[in-house]
């Protein structure tokens, strides 16, 4: 676009001037030509179509009639005179009220002439009515058909009230939109256009505003949704693209020993194809020279903790010490356990470093950290502070990335130079439209299949009244010799309900699971690290039967026996988190039960869930039936979703868009990595030129 131009104030525009141009601006920030370019209609009214009576969606807000009036009378609704007139069809009957302009109505208007009709339609159960419609004789109509589709325009009260309406809103834009043409420039190279069957960007501009047909209008977006689209992608390519130019990674071209071993002798069992598929990608990042950072997604229980391992080993047998970083304590001391246990015949020396370790221990550590001593460092943020210093770190796991930030990463970068490479394993996966736009500049890859054997957990979903029955079905369970857990949700409006919420419950499964027969173990965020263990071992050496708890143990924890999840008040968690806690059981061979309670009266959509749930076992399903139903915002937290704020573009609709952006911002730039060719010039001068991108010319300049 021609910036200069772009950026003058609105008030220049035809119809405009400068108090209108105020009011634009205080009311909707439209400020500047290109605002209102950019101002997109909000939805669109389509006066091509018109409806039977009977056959109006309850949903529909605007329709457009055909009918003929078969009475007019005035009369009184709670004192206020009104004007009914009754329109037929062959299908149905419709009320069309007036509230003032009795006389005009009463004198043009005729018994049994054809009318066309379009309003605002409200119901009244199954009444429909149409409150001041616009109405014109059949033959008036035709004569003078009405621009088929409209845009409509946000707007405020108060700019309706001084006269900015919705005509007024088409007229400027119309005015505008015919006289910039030649500053609406293509930012999209011939081959794209071509490629993918785009219009051009003025067109595109030009029908969103004033849509000349259906099919136009549909192909103006789905041009400015991939253009939106495809700079956000090339961002993420651009900025990959850098860092892997000026970053070298360590080489780990040697398979040495400890790999070889730990494969041949001491490997627990046959590692299922997606397992070896993911070491076999890790491995050819290792071998390339460059920094990986790279995203394992993999279902709970699908078995990254051995991909994890299996990969240190080769930076140990390449002379390098990897760390891996958990997000809770539990979870760091479950993987030290395990990584210990499975290391117990190799000569290679495991720490683990988190905020309970004592001060002499940490000194140890750190040291051992320096000398090279120590080869894998297991732990938690305690990890990242700057004191810990390793000798020569060459991998950083991240196990739950969701937990982290962009930020954690960047500290664990800064431990060597050139930095480690990267893993961050996560096992809530997330639908992989998601993934590209919030993890764009990392390389993806996924384990789907879960080790042989597993059962599928049985879930099913048990409203609070029926709760003694449940109890029952824990007391049988218990008896042969499962343990259960108990989950209670944070919510974290107020801690201090949550935490009595957790203690009314904790008391009640108390007094329903009595000692000596029972024993029941509580851990929640407030207590103590130190507590918390104990609890928590008590459990895990099977002392107690039951673990009360917030969803601390959401992530990770693996107790084999533990066969029954319950979940209290399931109806406020997502299906993400649900999920996750599911993963808690069916780690055994047991036939394993989650049960999801929740309270009597449901709202519409928390059944949904809930009996998506109940269906459903696939993570990657589940991960995108959430999508769908909560949005990116609640299920990532606001500061991951604001990443994904488009203009047009719905990242959970848009999927073939933004896989055909994303492929055509890799192999351009794969031919041509500065933009220097002549035919993406005009891409070039998008980012030279817009303010959206105008932070990536450094990589092209
Ligand atoms: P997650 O991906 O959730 O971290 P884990 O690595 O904790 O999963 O693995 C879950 C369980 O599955 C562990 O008990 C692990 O030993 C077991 N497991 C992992 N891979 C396999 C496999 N290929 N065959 C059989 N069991 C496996
Ligand atoms: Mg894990």
């Amino acid at each position: 676009m021609n910036s200069d131009f772009l950026n003058q104030s609105i008030e220049f525009i035809k119809g405009v001037g400068p108090a209108r141009s105020k009011l634009l601006s205080e009311e909707l920030n439209l400020k500047t030509i290109k605002d209102l370019v950019d101002f997109y209609p909000y939805r669109y009214i389509d006066r091509s179509r018109f409806y039977n009576i009977n056959e109006i969606p309850k949903n529909q807000s605007e329709v457009q009639i055909i009918g003929k009036i078969r009475s007019i009378r005035r009369t009184k609704v709670r004192y206020r005179d009104r004007l009914n007139c009754e329109l037929y069809d062959d299908t149905g009957k419709i009320d069309l009220i007036w509230y003032r302009g009795f006389n005009w109505v009463e004198e043009s208007l005729k018994i049994n002439e054809d009318y066309v009709v379009y309003g605002k339609i409200t119901w009244f159960g199954n009444k429909a009515s149409i409150a001041h419609p616009e109405i014109k004789t059949k033959s008036n109509f035709n004569r003078n058909i009405p621009r088929r589709l409209h845009g409509i325009y946000s707007s405020t009260e108060r700019l309706v009230n001084e006269g900015v309406t919705q005509k007024y809103f088409i007229k400027i834009i119309f005015n505008l939109l015919n006289s910039i043409q030649d500053n609406i420039k293509e930012n999209l190279s011939l081959s794209i256009l071509k490629e993918f069957n785009l219009v051009d960007r003025y067109k595109a501009i030009i029908n969103i505003h004033l849509p000349e047909s259906q099919e136009l209008l549909s192909e103006s977006i789905r041009r400015l949704k991939f253009e939106e689209l495809f700079f956000n992608q090339l961002g993420f390519q651009l900025t990959r693209n850098d860092r892997v130019q000026k970053l070298n990674g360590f080489k780990f071209e040697k398979v040495g020993n400890n790999l070889n071993e730990f494969y041949k002798n001491s490997l627990p069992f046959e590692l299922t194809g997606d397992q070896k598929k993911v070491i076999k990608e890790i491995r050819n990042d290792f071998r390339d020279g460059k920094q990986m950072n790279r995203l394992l997604q993999g279902d709970v229980g699908s078995g990254k903790t051995i991909v994890s391992l299996m990969v240190m080993l080769i930076a140990i047998d390449n002379g390098f010490q990897s760390c891996i970083l958990a997000p809770t304590e539990i979870l760091a001391n479950q993987h030290f356990k395990s990584l210990s246990e499975l290391l117990i015949n190799f000569d290679i020396k495991v720490n683990l470093l988190t905020g309970s370790t004592k001060t002499k221990d940490r000194k140890l550590i750190h040291n051992d950290l320096l000398s090279g001593e120590t080869n894998i460092l297991v732990g938690t943020h305690a990890i990242l502070e700057d004191i810990v210093q390793f000798r020569n770190l060459g991998l950083s796991i991240i196990d739950e990335q969701h937990r982290f930030g962009v930020a954690q990463r960047a500290k664990l970068w800064k431990k060597n130079n050139p930095p480690p490479h990267i893993l961050v394993m996560t096992a809530t996966p997330i639908p992989r439209t998601l993934a590209m736009s919030l993890y764009g500049d990392l390389d993806i890859s996924s384990i789907k299949e879960l080790p042989p054997g597993r059962i599928t957990t049985k879930t099913v979903h048990k409203y609070d009244k029926n709760r003694l029955n449940v109890f029952k079905f824990l007391k049988d369970q218990i008896k042969k010799g499962r343990q259960v857990y108990l989950v209670y949700p944070l919510i974290n409006e107020s801690e201090k309900l949550d935490y009595k919420d957790l203690m009314d419950g904790y008391e009640s499964v108390v007094r329903e699971f009595p000692r000596p027969d029972f024993q029941v173990s509580i851990v929640h965020g407030k207590m103590n690290a130190k507590d918390k263990d104990y609890e928590m071992k008590r459990f895990i050496e099977k002392e107690t039967q039951i673990l009360v708890s917030t969803t601390v143990i959401e992530v990770g924890v693996n107790v084999p026996n533990a066969s029954v999840m319950v979940i209290e008040s399931a109806e406020r968690f997502g299906l993400s988190q649900l999920h996750q806690l599911r993963g808690r059981v069916g780690r055994g061979n047991d036939e394993s039960y989650c049960i999801l309670m929740t309270k009597d009266k449901l709202s519409e959509d928390s059944k949904l869930r809930i009996e998506t749930m109940v269906k459903v076992s696939d993570g990657f399903k589940l991960a995108e039936v959430d999508l769908k139903l909560r949005g990116p915002g609640d299920m990532l937290g606001t500061r991951q979703s604001g990443m994904l704020k488009f203009k047009l573009a719905d990242i959970i609709y848009d999927t073939e868009i933004l896989n055909n952006a994303r492929n055509s911002a890799i192999n351009i730039l794969r031919d041509d990595p500065r933009l220097n060719n002549k035919e993406n010039l005009p891409i070039r001068t998008e980012i030279s030129s817009s303010s959206n991108s105008k932070n990536l010319w450094r990589y092209i300049s």
